[in-house]
């Protein structure tokens, strides 16, 4: 009868890419497998959401808080420079993007309604500023929010599995 113990299966998910089980199988006899694991890290500390998305929000490093979470607009560092939290496996991909776009959609009804019963424009010029207006406060956004957005991947430790 061949058995593995809860604690050898526990004892397999620690980072490594392989680990040792050990099963019994033949009775005083015993042999292991070798069993592929998940390429991830174990949370040894505990992790605050709500400190690391406001430093990610701040394009401050989630760990430590003082290091650059963004260089240049939207690159992510392999690496943080202070504390070498390893922030290029927190893949944001295209999450970001697409939270930006909600907050600015409902930004942008408001936005077109203000901007008509201000100003009255005619519909090309309304056009052209509230798509001027948009652009631009989508481009700040994303990156406050791909900064959030790493950060909370971060405190839940979403690391890219290579799925
Ligand atoms: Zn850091």
């Amino acid at each position: 009868m061949e058995h593995i113990r809860f604690a050898d299966v526990v004892r397999a998910s620690y980072p490594c890419s392989f680990s040792t089980i050990p099963l019994v199988a033949k009775p005083g006899v015993r042999q292991s497998i070798r069993i592929p694991t998940a390429r991830t890290l174990t949370m040894t500390e505990k992790r605050d959401s709500k400190t690391s998305v406001l430093r990610g929000l701040m394009n401050k490093c989630p760990n430590c808080g003082e290091g650059r979470l963004l260089r240049g607009y939207l690159a992510v560092p392999a690496q943080c420079e202070v504390c070498h939290a390893p922030l290029g496996r927190y893949p944001a991909a295209d999450g970001p993007a697409f939270f930006a776009m909600t907050i600015m959609l409902l930004l942008l009804i408001p936005l077109i309604g203000f901007t008509w019963v201000l100003f009255r424009p005619s519909p090309g010029m309304l056009l052209v500023i509230t798509g001027v207006i948009t652009t631009v406060l989508t481009l700040i956004l994303l990156r406050f929010v791909k900064g959030a957005f790493i950060g909370y991947l971060w405190a839940k430790n979403e690391q890219d599995r290579g799925a």
